[in-house]
């Protein structure tokens, strides 16, 4: 098997130096176990929390072994009554061509006619699960809700504004960093506007966009994004805390500055939860049985964009981080 090991602990941007490939002779699978050839791994926004030394809900990656995360491959030796040969499975062996786990810990997919598994690393897997979990549970959304998506091109993102669309909001409106985002959210996802945020400040293009105020804010970002988002807040609004990628490559000496009126949380009466998805895995059953209807009929779109190859996985990581994907980046194998 090759792998990608984490050798050094990144320092703001990770850097190939940081990550080594490594081949690797796997054992047999033992009594129980089966082995699993990938075809598809999930490089994710939170990884990079795991490559610093720090606790957090998730312990960090160790040096020197293959990192972990949500991937999609095809048993190709089982020692196992309940899992075949052929069977294509969920399992958490990112980061590798190969792996052997306990078969109780792999899930057998069952795509739709037409959907690649790999969706169930994106639209019908964790980020599509945190999308439909932090707008529904977590900012309560409502009929009529007027909903500011950051991020809004990305995988979770993506399917935020669509589920607010087909759930009766009276406006979606997403940030994303490109022309090309932009106009998918609004030509192709249903988003009535979108802007750039690399444009101008995003105070003032979230203000145009959304002259009557948001009551649902859907934050990816943090940093300029939160703080426009509680500038232009209603009175009673709520905010689902659910990631902050702006400032993932924060160090130290070069912190990105955080929102500078919290004190409107307290006038406007904002609500404001984070959340972590794995609280809510016990929600996967409903979030599936209502999504990948939509999905398999094409309610519910959503884009991958894909790397060949596990030499270029921690690329797409970078890639991932400097935002080159449109919906979720995925390493294909
Ligand atoms: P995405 O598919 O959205 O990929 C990350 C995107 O972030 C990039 O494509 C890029 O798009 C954008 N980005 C990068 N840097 C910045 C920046 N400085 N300012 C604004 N945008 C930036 O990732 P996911 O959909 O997987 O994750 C989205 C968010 O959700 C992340 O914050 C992640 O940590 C969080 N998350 C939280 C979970 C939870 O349980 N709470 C679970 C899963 C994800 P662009 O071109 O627009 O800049």
């Amino acid at each position: 098997a090759r792998e990608v090991h984490l050798v050094r602990r990144p320092q703001g941007m990770p850097e190939p130096d940081d990550f080594a490939l490594v081949d690797r002779d796997l054992d047999e699978p033992g009594d129980g176990e089966v082995l699993v050839a990938n075809q598809y791994f999930s490089v994710d926004p939170y990884m990079r929390g795991r490559m610093n030394d720090v606790p957090s809900y998730v312990p960090p990656f160790a040096l020197n072994e293959a990192m972990d995360g949500r991937a999609v491959g095809e048993v190709v030796a089982s020692n196992s009554g309940d899992v075949a040969v052929g069977d294509v499975v969920t399992t958490n062996l990112a980061w590798r061509t190969h792996g052997v786990v306990p078969a109780k810990q792999v899930q057998k997919v069952a795509a739709p006619q037409g959907v690649s598994p790999s969706a169930y690393l994106g639209v019908l897997g964790m980020p599509g699960l945190t999308a439909w979990v932090g707008l529904l549970d977590k900012a309560a959304f409502r009929e009529g809700d007027a909903v500011f998506v950051s991020g809004a091109a990305g995988a979770v993102g993506s399917l935020v504004g669509q589920l607010a669309k087909l759930k009766g909001a009276s406006r979606v409106v997403g940030s994303a960093g490109s022309a090309d985002k932009v106009q998918w959210l609004t030509g192709e996802l249903g988003y009535d506007a979108a802007f750039n945020y690399k444009d101008g400040p995003v105070v003032d293009q979230l203000r145009k966009a959304m002259p009557d105020g948001v009551d649902v804010y859907f934050d990816n970002v943090g940093a300029d994004h939160l703080e426009a988002a509680i500038a232009c807040a209603n009175d009673f609004a709520r905010v689902a805390a659910c990631g902050a990628i702006a400032h993932y490559n924060d160090t130290a000496d070069d912190p990105t500055p955080g929102p500078s009126n919290l004190f409107q949380i307290v006038k406007k009466r904002l609500s404001l939860q984070g959340f972590i998805v794995t609280d809510s895995w016990q929600r996967m059953g409903a979030f599936l049985e209502e999504v990948t209807p939509w999905v398999a009929e094409g309610k519910v779109k959503f884009s991958e964009t894909t790397a060949e190859g596990i030499d270029d996985a921690v690329e797409a990581f970078r890639g991932m981080l400097r935002g080159e994907n449109t919906g979720k980046m995925i390493v294909k194998l």
